[in-house]
């Protein structure tokens, strides 16, 4: 009999969930809150196993053709001159430009194109409740539907709701660091090179190529401040505006662009939870383990995947699937979420003396990258090939 499950959440982890256990023979049906696919946020790196995992799905020349064509990483000072330059990456894990450096849209995209045959998408619709009765899920959607399914996958990111309700404990610790990712028109002067400016406060501000005639900007900021991700846009814009008032090189271009660029405003946060699953509902993604910075999040969200539809494979024992789902799992996550706060502070300091001393400590690194820029690298993105991927059957 074939087996239905219901995934929540359609960016990275719910499509490449759906594919993986398309694969397998499952029917699938992802359901999103947005009204279309969403194109916001900047580029992503994809390292090791998460690569891994994207060639036996079939879509690494895809995703590899889909690259923003980054050169590598170029920290400038306020005339916008090179403190220190790192060159993107050759193969699977290495540099602070990853070989692999995609926009997350394009990748959301990839990964929805190649599902959209085997899997019903419901966009504008989202689970309302949903009732465990051991045989198998009631869900109600908040448009009225009822669906039943064998297996609930909750995975729509730091903030989800529906984990609220099947996994109230979630601890969710915000770091501190405010993220604005932008796209704004590009410029003449706009070259390959993703640009980072520091300028004392813990401000940030960052300019990167893609491959869609457009220049993706970060503003980044550390402030004490919690709740800021759950402002309303106008409100984001007024916080923004204020706190990059005195900025210099290109943030003016970036708070002039603000009113009509699209916009992902992340408060970012960590996820814990003491379990991810329960009966037959898992959660999956940023949902279950958000990890914070350093862009380990995507990388995470397929192995997740690809361990979650690997270990159901065509078993009937779902509860005993999720178990060893979230055994294989933990360790691994538990090394992305090693944040020091240290190392935020490093990266974003707060005085005009400590800035010094970071653009002397680049400079250093950027000249004599095989020494200290290997330590940069480890301090910009944890280990992301940490996990053994098993080998598993397909079932289809
Ligand atoms: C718009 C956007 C832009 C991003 N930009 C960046 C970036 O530039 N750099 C970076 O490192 N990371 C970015 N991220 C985070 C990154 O995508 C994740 O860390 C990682 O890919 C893991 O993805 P995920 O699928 O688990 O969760 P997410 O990518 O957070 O996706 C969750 C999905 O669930 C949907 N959703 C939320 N609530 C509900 C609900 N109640 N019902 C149904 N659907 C719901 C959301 O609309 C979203 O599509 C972005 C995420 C989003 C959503």
């Amino acid at each position: 009999m074939t087996r239905h499950a219901l995934i929540s959440g359609a960016s990275i982890a719910g499509p490449a969930l759906a594919h993986q256990l398309a694969a397998r023979g499952w029917r699938t049906t992802v359901v999103e809150r947005a009204p279309r696919l969403r194109d916001e946020g900047q580029n992503i790196d994809v390292r090791g196993a998460g690569r891994e995992v994207l060639r036996r799905m079939g879509l690494e020349d895809a995703a590899l053709a889909a690259g923003t064509g980054e050169v590598g990483l170029r920290f400038v000072d306020d005339d916008g001159a090179a403190v220190a330059e790192f060159p993107a990456g050759q193969g699977d894990t290495a540099g602070g430009t990853a070989e692999m450096e995609i926009l997350r849209g394009e990748l959301s995209r990839l990964i929805h194109e190649r599902t959209q045959d085997t899997t019903a998408y419901r966009f504008g619709e989202q689970i309302r409740d949903l009732d465990d009765h051991g045989d198998g899920v009631t869900v109600r959607l908040a448009g009225g539907e009822e669906i039943e399914a064998d297996l609930v996958v909750v995975a729509e990111g730091t903030r989800s709701r529906t984990r609220d309700l099947v996994l109230p404990d979630a601890e969710v610790t915000e770091l501190g660091l405010q993220i604005a990712y932008l796209t704004i028109p590009r410029t003449a002067d706009d070259d390959r090179w993703w640009r980072w400016h520091s300028a004392p406060g813990s401000r940030s501000t960052s300019l990167r190529p893609d491959n869609r005639g457009t220049t993706r900007a970060m503003l980044a900021f550390l402030a004490d401040v919690r709740g800021l991700g759950e402002l309303d846009r106008d409100a984001q814009v007024t916080v923004l505006r204020r706190t990059y008032a005195d900025v210099g090189w290109e943030a003016p271009r970036v708070l002039a662009a603000l009113d009509d660029a699209s916009m992902y405003f992340d408060a970012v946060a960590q996820i814990r939870l003491p379990r991810w699953s329960t009966g037959r509902t898992a959660v999956l993604g940023d949902a279950a383990w958000a990890t914070g910075p350093f862009g380990t999040g995507t990388t995470l969200a397929l192995v997740g995947a690809y361990i979650l539809a690997g270990e159901l494979g065509d078993t009937t024992d779902v509860t005993t699937a999720l178990a060893r789902y979230e055994q294989r799992m933990r360790p691994f996550v538990a090394q992305a979420q090693d944040v020091k706060p240290a190392a935020l502070r490093a990266m974003n300091p707060r005085s005009a003396a400590g800035l010094a001393v970071q653009r002397r400590v680049l400079g250093l690194a950027g000249s004599l990258s095989s020494v200290f820029g290997g330590l940069v690298e480890k301090l910009a993105s944890p280990p992301a090939d940490a996990v053994e991927l098993p080998d598993y059957r397909l079932t289809a």
